[in-house]
């Protein structure tokens, strides 16, 4: 088992153009890539704090750099049958739907639609070179953990129970009963369902009166190689987590309370098991919230990545510091006295017009 945290600040977006940006990328050394974050004490800003990471990925990062990154690296593990987990943490509005789903254009798409289109890229090659005799079969499950209960995105919202669905153990494994998974055979097939799952996602929110922002959407990528009678399967999964952010300290109402309980505790279990695997610990605490009980965390020989997303602005200050705190692997690794000078060197990049985060169809690249 192996994991990566790494960290992405976003641009500025149009709005918060000339404001005050307080997170900035470091390295270690001079000409080594950055590696390190570094954002003022928000009790004393003549201190500054830093936290490491594997990789800190900076405004100027593409979507295409990151995926190439952090992601294509590990599709062939993929297919060699181990499990890959990529998870989206942070306050809400620091790019999670972003890097993982991404923008309409091209150059837009996110870790999402760019896992897909290699998988399926890889699979044609492999059944090429086999004569056939290798056959990779995608299957998709697409839900979403809300208030602890788990629900398929892939069916309308009408057919919910209260209750969400089951979880099962099965030969040491948690299982979702009842989860559906569609077959997919071309990055066309993935991007309608994935399309009418995120409207789905979204009337179900509206109606309850809440935001998709508090719900973890977890999608499953099953591949399936099948030769003669040997049957190999590993599986994908993508995660756009809930917000980080404290809902308490904006809106306090019951409902929020409940909310900010069920994220709170499986963003710190995701934590906790995040920290034991990178410690090499023997048990990781994965059975203590839904999510990570469901996707095994630690328990399956694979390669977890997670990207902690960043808003370089003051707005965001307690908040980040928080999630920097929750994620980083160092933690604080050190703390200097600086003067409060400026910050990126160079100009942040306005944010492109990214429009709504859903994909359309596109063709294959
Ligand atoms: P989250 O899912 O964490 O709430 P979003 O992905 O919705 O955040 O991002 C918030 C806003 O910032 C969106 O308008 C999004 O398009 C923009 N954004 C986020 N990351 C980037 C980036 N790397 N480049 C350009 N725009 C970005
Ligand atoms: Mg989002």
């Amino acid at each position: 088992m192996s994991v990566r945290v790494v960290a992405r600040i976003r641009p500025l977006l149009e709005k918060e153009l000339g404001k005050d940006v307080i997170v900035r990328p470091d390295r270690v050394e001079e000409g080594k890539p950055f590696t390190v974050v570094k954002i003022p004490n928000p009790k004393n800003e003549t201190e500054e704090f830093s936290f490491a990471f594997n990789s800190v990925y900076d405004q100027t990062t593409t979507q295409e750099e990151l995926f190439t990154a952090e992601v294509a690296p590990h599709i062939k593990a993929l297919f060699q049958g181990l499990d890959l987990t990529i998870f989206a943490y942070g306050v809400t509005g620091t790019g999670k739907t972003h890097t993982m789903r991404g923008g309409l254009r091209l150059a837009d798409r996110g870790v999402i639609p760019r896992l897909l289109s290699n998988v399926f890229r890889r699979g044609k090659k492999l059944m090429k070179d086999t004569n056939g005799r290798t056959t990779v079969d995608v299957a998709l499950s697409y839900y979403e953990i809300y208030n602890d209960k788990v629900y398929d995105l892939l069916e309308p919202p009408e057919k919910r129970t209260a209750a969400g669905l089951p979880l099962r153990e099965k030969d040491g494994k948690t299982i979702v009963v009842g989860l559906s998974e569609r077959s997919c055979g071309d990055l066309k097939d993935f991007e309608r369902l994935y399309i009418e799952a995120n409207n789905n996602r979204v009337t179900a929110a509206t109606k309850l009166n809440a935001h998709s922002s508090r719900s973890h959407a977890i999608l499953r990528v099953k591949v399936t190689q099948t030769t003669g009678d040997v049957v190999k399967e590993s599986t994908a999964s993508a995660i756009d987590l809930a917000g980080s952010e404290d809902n308490r300290r904006t809106d306090n109402g019951k409902e929020r309370l409940v909310e900010s309980a069920a994220i709170n505790k499986s963003l710190f279990v995701l934590s906790q098991c995040i920290d034991a695997i990178s410690r090499g610990d023997k048990r990781i605490p994965y059975r203590e919230s839904k999510m990570t009980r469901i996707l095994s965390l630690g328990q399956n020989n694979g390669i977890t990545i997670m990207i902690l997303n960043l808003a370089p602005v003051r707005s965001y200050h307690l908040d980040t510091l928080s999630s920097l705190n929750v994620s980083s692997r160092a933690k604080r690794i050190e703390v200097r006295e600086i003067e409060n000078e400026v910050v990126f060197k160079q100009p942040p990049r306005p944010n492109a017009a990214l429009g709504g985060a859903n994909i359309q169809r596109q063709p294959l690249r």
